[in-house]
C-alpha cells in the first residue's frame, strides 16, 4: 500500500515528503504522523492497515453518497449501487450458490448499462442503437423468443399487479428493476426472490 510504504520511509530517518502529507491529510490521517513525529510512537503494522483501510473507506463512502445527492444524473445508478457497498447482485451470488453464473453475466450488463452512451450497432440484428444494453433485453430481434418466454414466466412469478406496473415503465426503468430484485414492485420475499432468479436466469439466456 502507498501510505504504508511511504510512512515506513519515516523509520528508516527519511523526511516526509508532500506526497506524504498530501495524501495523509486526503484520508484524514495527518494526526498519526505528527504523533509519530513528536513521540516516535507508530502503531503496528496490523493496527496501522486497519486504521488505512476504515479512513479509506470512510472518505470514499463520504464521497460517493455526496456525489449521488448531488449530481442528479446518477439517479439511476443509485437505484442499482446505492451504497459504497458491493452491487446486489454480488450479495444475491453468495446467497444463492446456483446463481452466480448468472449474477456474473447481468452484471456485465450493468456496467453497459451505466457506461457512456453512445451509437453502436447490434452484432446480433446490426440495428443502431444508443443504449446497447436496453436494446438487447428489451428491443433485440435475436432475442425475441427467449424475451416471450422471460415475459411469461415472470408474469407467473410476479403475479398480475405487479407485473402490470412493471409494464408501465419505460424500457429503461424495467431494465432497472430486473436488474435490482424489483424494488418498485409490492412482492413477497417469496416471490421476490423467485422472480429475480427467473429475470436473471433469462438476462443470462439474452446477453450471453
Ligand atoms: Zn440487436
Amino acid at each position: 500500500m502507498n501510505i504504508t510504504f511511504q510512512v515506513r520511509g519515516l523509520s528508516k530517518g527519511l523526511s516526509p515528503s508532500p506526497f506524504v502529507y498530501r495524501i495523509l491529510g486526503k484520508y484524514g490521517l495527518t494526526t498519526i504522523l505528527l504523533r509519530y513525529l513528536s513521540g516516535a510512537s507508530f502503531p503496528s503494522s496490523k493496527c496501522w492497515k486497519k486504521t488505512v483501510k476504515t479512513a479509506i473507506y470512510e472518505h470514499e463512502h463520504f464521497e460517493l453518497k455526496n456525489r449521488l445527492i448531488i449530481d442528479m444524473s446518477l439517479g439511476q445508478f443509485a437505484a442499482v449501487h446505492s451504497e459504497y457497498v458491493p452491487c446486489y447482485l454480488w450479495q444475491f451470488s453468495r446467497l444463492y450458490r446456483d446463481q452466480t453464473k448468472y449474477c456474473y453475466t447481468v452484471i456485465n450488463l450493468v456496467s453497459k448499462l451505466f457506461s457512456h452512451t453512445y451509437v453502436i450497432a447490434c452484432t446480433k440484428c446490426e440495428i443502431n442503437t444508443d443504449s446497447i444494453a436496453v436494446h438487447n433485453v428489451m428491443f433485440c430481434t435475436y432475442s425475441s423468443n427467449i424475451r416471450h418466454y422471460m415475459w411469461c414466466n415472470l408474469h407467473k412469478s410476479l403475479g398480475s399487479a405487479a407485473y402490470d406496473s412493471l409494464c408501465h415503465m419505460c424500457p429503461r426503468d424495467q431494465l432497472i428493476e430486473l436488474i435490482t430484485a424489483f424494488p418498485s414492485l409490492n412482492l413477497t420475499d417469496k416471490e421476490r426472490v423467485h422472480s429475480f432468479k427467473t429475470a436473471i436466469r433469462f438476462l443470462y439466456y439474452i446477453c450471453r
